[in-house]
């Protein structure tokens, strides 16, 4: 017997839950690309992209999902031969790092493990030791998505400006845009990059780049620009087909209106909010659970989790299992191990991720928390008491 039918539910740091009203918007017959519409509806979509990056700086969108962003944002800021140096946190710093050395960059990784957050102090000390700069990006995952760790790019700033070392500060916001509180330009981000499957609850498909005009000074002799990914066409252009070189996503464009109009309607504020205090209901059932069994939250500092995603171990080969009964017998697809694994692995059966980015609420959140429980009932795996109640609490606070 299972208990799973009826809706199912994708608890996966990405993409996201697709809300109805998102749904519904792209439900609708094909329209005319080259007026009316569409084209009109694009400058409003950029300003409110800007609003919710927390930034005037410009803003390209590229039919790619974050894979082709983390290229077009490279693309228009490097040449063969510049060397960037790339802190990692997780498996999402090594997959941009891979990007850059395939367009030719020397790439310098400083990785931090899957438990630590960045240490500005050392990436200060490399920078310091490069005073002929040749370094010449700092790319950096805002909130990597396979451990849950959330950076502290404010400080990244400062080093930089401290040592007055003219490299660009490159921010990943792709799980994080919209579910974790950033400031482009108040922390100093020369270039943000995001996407459209996440805390923006669209169907994957729209890639987003927010460069400033520092940025673009250094793309007038960046070496890998391409027709394709070149930012500038892509930046306030007359017609439609300009946004997008070529053919527009019509349909993700009527989507992701819906999307930014729902983020308008709760406020934004309200929406971080929302997912603050969801995340803070879930890590608490983690906790408990971690008193009387196996479940561990990966970063046991709560100030360096994102409230967009969280990763948790559970030991030997339960990750899986769990993962498995969730889905199977309940409905509940969770996030794999990602990037927990030995090198060359893929997923780690120990670890698994739940993702709480975008359209989530008190009723999801608290029903992915008792599949779990369920789930750990169902496989024996013991766990502390009080967990629901836990998260209940905190939802009631609200
Ligand atoms: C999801 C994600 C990506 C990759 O996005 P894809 O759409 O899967 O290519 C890159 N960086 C971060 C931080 C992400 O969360």
């Amino acid at each position: 017997m299972s208990l799973a039918h009826g809706h199912p539910y994708l608890a996966i740091p990405g993409p996201s839950v697709i809300p109805d009203a998102v749904q519904r918007a792209m439900h609708r017959a094909a329209p005319n690309i080259y007026t009316g519409e569409l084209t009109q509806m694009m400058p409003g979509i950029i300003a409110d992209l800007k609003r919710i990056a927390r930034t005037d700086a410009h803003c390209a969108i590229y039919i790619a999902n974050g894979h082709g962003t983390w290229e077009a944002a490279l693309a228009n800021v490097i040449s063969p031969g510049d060397k960037l140096l790339f802190p990692a946190t997780g498996r999402f710093a090594h997959g941009w790092s891979e990007v850059a050395t395939r367009l030719g960059a020397e790439v310098e990784m400083l990785d931090f493990g899957k438990q630590s957050a960045i240490d500005p102090a050392r990436v200060a000390e490399i920078l310091a030791a490069d005073t002929h700069h040749r370094i010449k990006a700092l790319p950096v995952v805002f909130v990597d998505t396979s451990t849950g760790i959330r950076n502290d790019i404010k400080a990244l700033r400062k080093v930089l400006d401290d040592l007055d070392h003219p490299a660009l500060l490159l921010a990943d916001c792709i799980a994080s845009l919209a579910c974790d509180p950033y400031e482009m330009d108040a922390w100093g981000v020369d270039v943000t990059i995001s996407a459209c499957q996440k805390g923006l609850m669209t169907p994957p498909g729209l890639g987003f780049i927010f460069y400033n005009d520092k940025a673009d000074r250094v793309r007038e002799n960046a070496g890998c620009v391409t027709h394709y990914w070149d930012w500038r066409p892509r930046t306030d252009p007359a017609e439609l087909y300009r946004y997008f070189d070529g053919t527009a996503p019509t349909h993700h464009i009527f989507g992701l209106r819906a999307a930014l109009d729902m983020i308008h309607a709760e406020g934004f504020d309200n929406v971080l909010a929302r997912h603050r205090t969801l995340a803070r209901a879930l890590w608490a059932a983690f906790e408990a659970w971690g008193k009387g069994g196996p479940m561990e939250l990966n970063m046991s500092d709560p100030a360096l989790r994102s409230h967009a995603v969280t990763s948790a171990k559970i030991g030997e080969d339960r990750g899986d299992r769990l993962r498995d009964w969730c889905e199977q017998k309940a409905g509940v697809t969770l996030g794999i191990g990602l990037g927990m694994a030995a090198p060359g692995t893929y997923a780690a059966t120990g670890y698994f991720r739940v993702g709480h980015m975008g359209h989530i609420n008190a009723h999801m959140m608290l029903g992915v928390l008792a599949v779990i429980q369920s789930g750990m009932t169902a496989l024996d795996i013991p766990f502390g008491a009080g967990a629901l109640d836990a998260a209940t609490a905190i939802c009631a606070e609200a």
